[in-house]
């Protein structure tokens, strides 16, 4: 899987084409199955024991939509969840024990 084209393609069903162009590349990392960088715009995705790296990317790029939009904070709050779900993602098992009940910003960096 291209994951950059990926990228492209998601961003055009998903999201009208309207985020802007992100690097994706892939890194092995300890603890997160994905990362967004909003201001470099770089999204990392770890491969390794990640079953659905599809969701990983889409949950990144909602990161992404979110700095688009402007939202100052653009960690994982109601807000967050629910643009996930809208754009066709899903809350996995992990989202729900590591972030979903925590104010934790874990998994990306917005400055
Ligand atoms: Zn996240």
């Amino acid at each position: 899987m291209n994951w950059q084209k990926r990228f492209d393609e998601l961003n055009n069903e998903r999201f009208g084409g309207k985020l802007p162009q992100y690097t994706v590349e892939t890194k092995n990392m300890n603890r997160f199955f994905g990362m967004c960088y909003t201001i470099e715009k770089i999204i990392f995705l770890d491969l390794s024991k990640n079953n659905d790296v599809e969701n990983t990317l889409l949950h990144e790029m909602i990161h992404a939509e979110m700095k688009r939009k402007g939202y100052h904070r653009v960690s994982h709050r109601k807000i967050f969840w629910k643009l996930l779900v809208e754009k066709g993602g899903h809350i996995t098992d992990i989202d729900k024990r590591v972030f979903k009940k925590s104010s934790v910003v874990a998994c990306e960096r917005s400055k």
